[in-house]
């Protein structure tokens, strides 16, 4: 009979922070449970977002074959993204795995996870859930009534994005994230039997990106902050409580890890600047034909002019002479000739644009103090592979401490005042139970490798396909051989776009979480 694993997910969590934490008293549950199990590094993904790593660490694939670069996703026509949503996923995940194999799994508030889908057990939230949609943001439907019924409100993700100066107000309003989906996963722990049981926190990642250097660097408000690692350590120890860990695995992990961060360049705009980009704002006729009416009705023109930049809004073009755009966080396109619509680049000159691209990125120049910002451009052919590597980004960027890219247009370097952190490639993951070594660290394991450990578990072998392994450093046995991996139905990454108004509810949100412009 294969065991149970409560598996707790930390967005953002990063040893580098929770270890002083620790030390200074605020997580005593993580401490006990890194004491006596094993821990690790976790290796992120590039690039590095919620999305994609989410995406990579529930499928064991890298971004390539599931499809899933960012909150947005590219289309042929360059400044022209659509929304990211679950029907993008590309390969199989590991629910619908145990689901093939006859298990039962219970997933919560997996940012990647809106719409939810069908499994045998229980899917709730997603990032991109908005509550007031036609739509459930649970699958089967109904469980949303059931667990509104038994804790209240599922209550949204907390914006950020423009509440300079409220930050003790959105502590507050995270502490009430976590108790709310604390509340959530101990009503279904109880409610339904599960082999496989998922619980993710999003609210540490939005407390770092505004506190990081607070907790780091001991700023004023870090006794403030501490609060919020002081009730997310408490219901840790609540859901923990509700496993017996000496039959039972528990597993945190988190998506990627944090690093300090004081400013932001736009990528177009360096690109721009370098001769490399170029691009109009075409503003639509209706625009025009509003502002006409303004000039003629006066006592309207403003009201007008709202409806115009809420509504009409100049769409930006990129022009065909320009040689390089990015339209994803931490990448860069090159404008090819047969992959995007304003493709100029042919596929002989690809390799010596890529380089002048990479020449002009290394030599910009932070124009405050001279400085480089950025520190690497990879190629993103050594990165990615798989079905969906159409997409791809051309180049990743890597930049130096303190720097993050930016996929805006207009600024070349600008600060964030209530900003400190961006995500970094060093996540978590540390294990507790009868499967998992005891009082051990382990040496840095991949994002890739969580979902082949899950299924070893169970007894299961991963699909074909999968790039990662099975975490063995991590494991107190080396597991039996598996049986033959599952035969999953394929994912097509058939993108079931949203409706316009979804589209623009979920664009609002990913606003205010400071992840698109
Ligand atoms: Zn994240």
């Amino acid at each position: 009979m294969a065991r149970t694993t409560l598996v707790i997910g930390l967005d953002g969590a990063d040893w580098s922070l929770l270890n002083p934490l620790m030390e200074d008293g605020a997580m005593p549950t993580l401490k006990a449970f890194v004491a006596s199990g094993v821990s690790a590094t976790l290796e992120s993904i590039r690039p590095t977002n919620s999305m994609s790593a989410w995406t990579s660490l529930m499928t064991g694939t890298n971004p390539g074959k599931h499809g899933v670069y960012d909150f947005v996703r590219k289309t042929d026509t360059p400044f022209k993204t659509t929304v990211t949503n679950s029907s993008v996923i590309g390969f199989p995940t590991i629910w619908e795995t145990l689901t093939a194999a006859g298990r039962s799994s219970c997933v919560i508030d997996m940012p990647p996870l809106y719409p939810p889908f069908e499994i045998n057990g229980a899917m709730i939230g997603g990032m991109g859930a908005v509550t007031s949609f036609d739509r459930s943001y649970t699958c089967p439907a109904e469980l949303a009534g059931e667990v509104e019924n038994a804790v209240g409100e599922f209550l949204p993700d907390v914006a950020w994005v423009g509440k300079a100066g409220q930050q003790e107000e959105l502590l507050e309003e995270w502490i009430a994230l976590v108790d709310n989906r604390r509340k959530v996963a101990e009503y279904l722990l109880g409610k339904q039997a599960w082999d496989l049981f998922f619980a993710v926190f999003v609210a540490p990642d939005r407390v770092q990106h505004v506190f990081w250097q607070e907790l780091t660097e001991r700023g004023p408000l870090y006794s403030k902050v501490r609060r919020f690692y002081e009730k997310l350590d408490e219901a840790i120890a609540r859901l923990i409580e509700r496993v017996d860990t000496t039959e039972s695995d528990v597993l945190l992990v988190s998506d990627h890890g944090f690093r300090t961060f004081h400013d932001t360049f736009d990528v177009n705009q360096v690109l721009a600047e370098a001769g490399l980009l170029k691009w109009q704002d075409v503003e639509p006729m209706a625009a025009g034909v509003l502002r006409k009416a303004g000039r003629i009705v006066k006592p309207l023109a403003g009201r007008l002019e709202q409806v115009i930049q809420r509504r009409y809004p100049a769409q930006r073009e990129l022009l065909e002479d320009s040689v390089a755009y990015s339209d994803l966080s931490e990448s860069v396109h090159l404008n090819l000739a047969g992959r995007e619509s304003t493709g100029s680049v042919s596929p002989g000159e690809v390799e010596s644009v890529r380089e002048l691209v990479t020449s002009k990125l290394l030599e910009f120049r932070d124009p405050q103090n001279g400085q480089p910002v950025i520190k690497e451009v990879l190629d993103g052919g050594d990165y990615f592979h798989g079905a969906h590597d159409g997409d791809a980004p051309d180049l990743l960027l890597e930049c130096h401490d303190g720097y993050a890219h930016n996929n805006g247009l207009g600024r070349v370097m600008f600060r964030w005042t209530y900003c400190q952190g961006v995500h970094s490639m060093n996540g978590i993951i540390a294990g507790l139970g009868p499967s998992f070594r005891q009082s051990a660290n382990a040496s840095t394991v991949s994002i890739l490798d969580v979902t082949p450990t899950l299924l070893a578990l169970q007894g299961l072998g991963a699909p074909d396909g999968t790039d990662g392994r099975i975490a063995e450093e991590l494991l107190e046995q080396t597991p039996q051989p598996a049986e033959q991996p599952v035969a999953v139905s394929e994912r097509t990454g058939e993108a079931t776009p949203y409706t316009e108004e979804e589209e623009e509810a979920v664009r609002e949100r990913l606003r205010g979480l400071g992840y698109i412009e």
